[in-house]
């Protein structure tokens, strides 16, 4: 293997709950997973039933144009079939913007304390990753415009980010988009964006008119529900979504995933329910770090991240109270600790164990 395939370093998944059980000694239903940024409510009904009658045809090979999606996103957001790609998991949509658009000799920008796959869709490729300073933990835009140098051919920024949950105004996105080059793939990676307060949203869909080099990327996995269906999409320029297409698997994304996730789009009830959770959830945690004496960052996601200090030692008390969430050294925050937003009762039990945690 190259040596740039050798000198990655792979990402590291959750223990799956039934060995943290097995290895805690706690019954697996007693444990609360706060840990991957996953909806609470779980799938909408609607989803659940489209992805059963799925079920029956997967002998057949998905629709590798994916054209029942496809068509619910155009009505859905006003744009053209030839728009979009369809990916498994927006993970894809980030590794088909690397694939198309990085190479060896050329370079990404993107910014410390964000979204892990980044720097690995990047090295993957073999170019070479330029990380940008964060400002208060989030994307610090001015100086991700001034680290573009003449090899960069794509700019990840995650909005909301994880793992801070920082979040950039819609103008100063485009104030950057004004400045970036048009050989530059802005890739806008929005898989929270269904979570932001009605006064955060921004219409970053309208500016592919002005911007052709704009990739949103978007997911099903989190405010829909479908994480592990895996599938995500991505809305740009024609042009730029025809040379993610050419490197897409035929087959990317499975027949259930691609049913479920047309029935989920419609589903706008749910979408309003698992935001509302969400807030409220918000509120919960938030009066707790409060009350605990913690800082934590203002987030506009499905999460939060606070400082504990020992987050080994903190995160070690938590699971053996049977509450897993996530450390998020590896983003170079060895002091913080990121949890997902769960069931009132859930947020509850967290609360309850972090408190003990640190007694
Ligand atoms: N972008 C961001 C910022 C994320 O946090 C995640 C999930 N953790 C993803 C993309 C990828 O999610 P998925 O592949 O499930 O769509």
């Amino acid at each position: 293997a190259p040596d740039y395939i050798r000198a990655i370093m792979a990402y590291q998944p959750g223990k799956p709950i039934s060995e943290l059980a097995r290895e805690m000694g706690i019954p697996e239903e007693s444990i609360v997973k706060l840990a991957s940024n996953e909806n609470p409510l779980g799938m909408s009904a609607r989803a659940r039933d489209a992805a059963i009658a799925a079920i029956g045809e997967v002998s057949r090979y998905p629709d590798g144009g994916a054209f029942a999606l496809k068509k619910a996103l155009c009505e859905r957001f006003g744009v053209k079939p030839e728009q979009l790609v369809i990916g498994n998991g927006s993970n894809d949509i980030l590794e088909l913007a690397s694939q198309a658009f990085l190479a060896p000799g050329l370079s990404a920008v993107y910014s410390r304390h964000a979204f892990a796959v980044y720097p690995l869709a990047t090295n993957a490729r073999g170019a070479r990753g330029i990380e940008v300073a964060a400002k208060n933990f989030g994307h610090d835009l001015d100086a991700m415009a001034a680290a573009i140098e003449p090899q960069t051919r794509v700019v990840f920024i995650a909005n909301p980010n994880n793992p801070t949950g920082t979040f950039v105004p819609g103008a100063e996105l485009e104030a950057f988009l004004a400045k970036v080059p048009r050989h530059v793939l802005v890739v806008l990676d929005e898989a929270y964006t269904e979570y932001l307060a009605p006064e955060q949203r921004y219409d970053s869909i309208a500016w592919l008119a002005r911007f052709p080099n704009l990739l949103v990327s978007r997911t099903f996995s989190k405010a829909y529900g479908l994480a592990g269906l895996r599938v995500g999409y991505g809305i740009a320029h024609p042009e730029v979504a025809d040379l993610m297409n050419r490197v897409r698997q035929p087959f990317n994304v499975s027949s259930v995933a691609l049913a479920a996730a047309e029935a989920a789009l419609g589903d706008d009830e749910f979408l309003a329910r698992s935001a509302e959770l969400n807030r409220r959830g918000m509120t919960q945690l938030v009066a707790a770090f409060r009350e605990l004496g913690l800082e934590w960052i203002p987030s506009a996601g499905n999460f939060v991240t606070f400082k504990v200090g020992d987050a080994i030692g903190v995160n070690q008390a938590l699971l053996r109270q049977g509450v897993i969430v996530r450390p998020i050294a590896a983003y170079g925050m060895p002091h913080w600790l990121r949890v997902s937003i769960g069931l009132p009762e859930e947020n509850a039990r967290f609360i309850e164990a972090l408190r003990q945690a640190l007694a």
